[in-house]
């Protein structure tokens, strides 16, 4: 698909529009010499990215059933997080995809809501799993001040030109102790060390990735927005369907929370997935 792109300053501090740090094809991601922040520059326009997105999620039954399994592990861990925090209440999933997480949740008794920019997961969610989203994107949405007792995004934030507003419309809709759970991935340390071996690869995937948030950049966030503590949790690992990059998940996936428990907590292991959970201050 053709792009319509444009040149953007840093989406974090605005300060610079970065310096080339790799290229994969014609997209090329940069890091601002100011926030250390890297993202991609130029960029698809918002207009280009909503036709992408119509297109982006897989169509056939077994390319979703396949999504589901991808993504089980994931969803089960965060459910079970999210219970030793609360029991129920008012959950909004943003990119919600074809529902499986809220589905998990409606059946855990949590009042569930979805926002969704592709028609086609929207349109899957409805027929097959009768529940209906918002079609997003979230700021447009409009809910009302401190209604949600928890809010998450599960690989979301690295798709997203502003991710500053993202964040501050999650604070304004969460409750205050309420909480925002955050499933990310961390490309760039992997992407170094590939790269220092000399093996070409495409791991940013881009254009959908517009950014690479790292843990500690990822916190500064959430903090300068007003959230207070926030933990930072491996949180499982995906099952891919292609068998090498299922062993490879497995693989670091177990290696990665490993680390994270020897450490009591402390080593986020580079390059693999995370979850972060934030909780906004009580009033
Ligand atoms: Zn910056």
């Amino acid at each position: 698909m053709d792009f319509e792109m444009e040149e953007v300053n840093c989406p974090i501090c605005k300060g610079s529009r970065g310096e080339p740090l790799y290229l994969e094809g014609s997209f090329q991601m940069v890091r601002c010499p100011s926030c250390q922040f890297i993202f991609l520059n130029p960029r698809p326009t918002s207009d280009s990215l909503f036709c992408f997105y119509q297109q982006y999620l897989p169509e056939e039954e077994s390319s979703i059933e396949s999504w589901e399994k991808m993504m089980k592990p994931v969803f089960h861990r965060a459910a079970n997080l999210l219970q030793q925090y609360r029991r129920g209440g008012r959950l909004l999933d943003v990119g919600a995809g074809f529902g499986f997480f809220l589905v998990e949740m409606k059946k855990r008794g949590w009042d569930i809501t979805g926002v969704e920019i592709s028609q086609k997961a929207m349109d899957y969610a409805k027929d097959i799993l009768g529940l209906t989203f918002h079609p997003g994107p979230l700021e447009k949405m409009s809910f009302p001040d401190n209604y949600f007792d928890v809010v998450t995004g599960f690989y979301v934030i690295e798709h997203l030109p502003n991710p500053i507003v993202f964040l501050k419309e999650c604070h304004r809709i969460l409750k205050p102790g309420g909480l925002l759970l955050l499933r990310y991935p961390h490309t760039t340390p992997i992407k170094n060390l590939l790269n220092l071996l000399g093996i070409k690869n495409h791991l940013y995937d881009l254009p959908a990735h517009l950014s690479d948030f790292s843990p500690r950049m990822i916190q500064r966030c959430l903090e300068r927005m007003g959230f207070g503590k926030c933990y930072h949790l491996i949180g499982g690992y995906t099952l891919p369907r292609k068998l090498g990059k299922r062993v490879a998940s497995i693989l670091f996936g177990n290696i990665s929370e490993a680390f994270f428990y020897l450490s009591l907590k402390k080593f986020l292991f580079p390059g693999v997935s995370k979850n972060i959970l934030a909780f906004k201050k009580e009033i």
